[in-house]
Order: C-alpha cells, then sequence, then structure tokens
C-alpha cells in the first residue's frame, strides 16, 4: 500500500464536505478536507469560501436540532477560542434566537477534527480525474494524491453582468447582505435587493435592520420564495416590492460608490430612478466547478451530474460529488449534510471493493 496516496479527499467545506469528513473519520479513512483558502484571489472570484455559503448567511431556522435557545455555553464549550463567535468570546449579548450559518459550520468542522480529520486551509485549481490515483494540485503548486475524492465545492452567487454593477463592487454593489449589509454607507439610507426567492426576501429583511427602506426588485408578478417567506417580506413595512421590474443600471461616482439604481418596468417600459446607497443581487447560483476542467459530466447548468438514481457516484470511477456542486434544486444545508454523508459510505464502500482498505 503507497502511503503518500489519501484513502480520500474532500474538496469544499459546506456542510456536504464536514458530513462527508465526520462519516469517512468514524470510518477510520483519515479523511484529509481540503477546505479553500480564506485568503486567495482565486478563491474569492470562484466563491469557493472555506465553510461554504452558510458561513455567509445568518439565523438558521430550518437546520434540524437547533430550534432557538441560549447557544453561548454549548459554542463557548464545544469550540476552540479562536473558533468562537466574537458575542461569545467578548462576552456580548447572543446576536440571534438560535444557531447562525458560521457557528453552525464551525461545530461541523470541529466535529469532523474532533474524529481525527486532517484539513488544509487551500484551493484546489487542478485535478487529473484520468488515471488512478486522482491528482489535486492546489493553489500553492502543492500536490496530493488520492484513491477517492469527493466533490463538495458548493455553488456561489450570481451578478447580472451590467458594467456598472461590476465597477461598483464593494462599493455598494454586494451578493451578501450578512457580509456587507451593516456598513455605514447602507445605514439610514434606501437599498435595493434583487430577486424574488428565498435569498432576495431573507437578504431584504436583514437590511431592514440598516436601511430606511428596501425595494425588492421582482422580474415577474410572483416571488419565488417559500410561502412563510413571502409573507415575511409582505408584511415589513420597510419592504417595498416592485413587481416586473428590473435593475438597467447603478448610477454612482468614483468617491461616493453607488448612490442610485435605474430601474425599468419591463410591461410598461417606464424607467425610474431610485436614491439609494446599495445595490444587493439574489438572483441564484453558480456550481463552482470550474477547477475540474470539465472532467467530470455536467448537467446544462454546470452542475455535477449523480451518474446513478441515488448514488453520489459522477462520472468517473472513485469520484464522488455532494452538495450543491450537484443540487440544482434542493439545495438546502440539510440536504447537502445528507448527499455528504452518502458520498462518504460511497467512498467507503469502493475503498473496500477495490482492496484499498
Ligand atoms: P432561487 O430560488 O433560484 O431564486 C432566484 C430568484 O432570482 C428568482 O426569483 C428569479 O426569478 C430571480 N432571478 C434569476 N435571474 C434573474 C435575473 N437575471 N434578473 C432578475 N431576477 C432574476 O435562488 P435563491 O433564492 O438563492 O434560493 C436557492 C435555494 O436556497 C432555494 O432552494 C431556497 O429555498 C434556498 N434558501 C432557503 C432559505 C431559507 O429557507 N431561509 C434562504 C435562502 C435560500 P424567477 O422567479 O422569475 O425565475
Amino acid at each position: 500500500m503507497d502511503h503518500s496516496v489519501e484513502n480520500v479527499v474532500i474538496i469544499g467545506s459546506g456542510p456536504a464536505g464536514w458530513a462527508a469528513a465526520i462519516y469517512t473519520a468514524r470510518a477510520n479513512l483519515k479523511p484529509l478536507v481540503i477546505e479553500g483558502d480564506p485568503t486567495s484571489e482565486t478563491n474569492r472570484q470562484q466563491g469557493t469560501i472555506p465553510l461554504g455559503q452558510l458561513s455567509l448567511t445568518t439565523e438558521v431556522e430550518n437546520y434540524p436540532g437547533w430550534p432557538s435557545g441560549h447557544t453561548r455555553e454549548y459554542l463557548k464549550t464545544a469550540l476552540g477560542e479562536e473558533h468562537q463567535p466574537y458575542w461569545v468570546s467578548a462576552n456580548k449579548p447572543q446576536p440571534n434566537h438560535g444557531i447562525n450559518g458560521p457557528e453552525l459550520m464551525e461545530l461541523m468542522r470541529q466535529q469532523a477534527k474532533n474524529f481525527g480529520t486532517r484539513i488544509e486551509s487551500k484551493d484546489v485549481v487542478k485535478v487529473d480525474l484520468s488515471k488512478q490515483p486522482f491528482t489535486l494540485t492546489c493553489h500553492d503548486g502543492q500536490q496530493v494524491r488520492a484513491q477517492t475524492v469527493i466533490i463538495a465545492t458548493g455553488a456561489r452567487a450570481n451578478y447580472l453582468g451590467l458594467a456598472s454593477e461590476d465597477a461598483y463592487k464593494n462599493r455598494g454593489v454586494s451578493a451578501c447582505a450578512v457580509c456587507d449589509g451593516a456598513l455605514p454607507r447602507f445605514r439610514n439610507k434606501a437599498i435595493v435587493v434583487i430577486g424574488g426567492g428565498d435569498s432576495a426576501v431573507e437578504e431584504a429583511t436583514y437590511l431592514t435592520k440598516f436601511g430606511s427602506k428596501v425595494y425588492l426588485l421582482v422580474r415577474r408578478d410572483a416571488l419565488r420564495a417559500s410561502k412563510i417567506m413571502q409573507q415575511r417580506a409582505k408584511e415589513n413595512s420597510k419592504i417595498e416590492i416592485l413587481w416586473h421590474t428590473e435593475l438597467e443600471e447603478v448610477l454612482g461616482s468614483e468617491g461616493a460608490g453607488v448612490t442610485g439604481a435605474l430601474v425599468k418596468n419591463n410591461k410598461s417600459g417606464v424607467v425610474t430612478e431610485l436614491a439609494v446607497s446599495g445595490v444587493f443581487l439574489a438572483i441564484g447560483h453558480t456550481p463552482n466547478t470550474s477547477f475540474l476542467d470539465g472532467q467530470l459530466k455536467t448537467n446544462e447548468k454546470g452542475y455535477v451530474v449523480w451518474t446513478t438514481a441515488a448514488r453520489t457516484y459522477t462520472s468517473v470511477d472513485g469520484v464522488f460529488a455532494a452538495g450543491d456542486v450537484a443540487d440544482d434544486y434542493y439545495r438546502q444545508a440539510i440536504t447537502a449534510a445528507g448527499t455528504g454523508c452518502m458520498a462518504a459510505l460511497d467512498a467507503e464502500r469502493y475503498l473496500a471493493h477495490h482492496g484499498h482498505i
């Protein structure tokens, strides 16, 4: 047995990655998780952030096992000091009713570590899946060889692709309310949110804490969001829904960043200028697969395809996919964790079947 070859390497560190790590670690497979580089530019552009998209969310109300309650003591005892949320280490009041996204992800990471998972905080930028063992190349040139690979790199937020949107990114244009909403530039000013799904409503609701008003631009006459989220948006007096409305252009200046938005009613053709200090995009996602360079079969939207129903097998034997990178339909933390578990069991069976363990 070649000990320089890993049994299983998991690429990605959202719920799918950590669930796969917990299962493979408990099966004594000594998994290696390549969790993403928190500082790299590649990573920022590709969206493969450590701890996945949940690290960009607030309260998580629908992950089973986490009803609202006081979490301070638990977070304090479960997590190492450097991974505790600021409000625990700084002894501030708990800001939310229950668990929030980054906390949940730190707990999953810790759980995987507790069973011996090894972690590299790097980006995988290249893979060779053409022959066994597979070779993965990290952004710093480090190469890792593996008998099995679990792809769990998730998906990232989409932008509209307007030149003005690009020009004001990080100066009022954002795809993450939780990351940027509390910035002084948005305080007591009007803000635009674009999209009609759960993310758009969640972002709009969150931004009402800071802005004076939130315009929710919906391109048709209905929200895609779940009923409970729709109700929340409609009942919030600070949210005004502009139906049949699309963003034409972000307005601003070099010094001030975003100062307005030109929006168009796509039924009447009327263009209106809104005075806003921010434009938040919540219009869906793109799977993080560019590092695969076409070596795995994907569907028409670019998501990795499971080649056998209810199995995490991909078009390459020994490579498995879990979470949002292979799911353009459910896209929930709990489904990602579920498929991460499935991928771990599939990888374990593959290793046993081929006599590697
Ligand atoms: P989504 O459900 O795909 O919604 C995307 C929204 O953006 C849709 O309203 C879509 O409009 C709109 N859109 C897409 N392209 C657009 C464009 N070019 N211009 C204007 N509007 C555009 O995405 P999501 O909201 O990110 O949600 C993804 C998944 O995560 C869902 O399964 C959701 O339930 C889940 N999620 C859940 C929660 C929660 O439970 N708290 C929170 C966030 C996300 P159309 O409707 O016209 O296509």
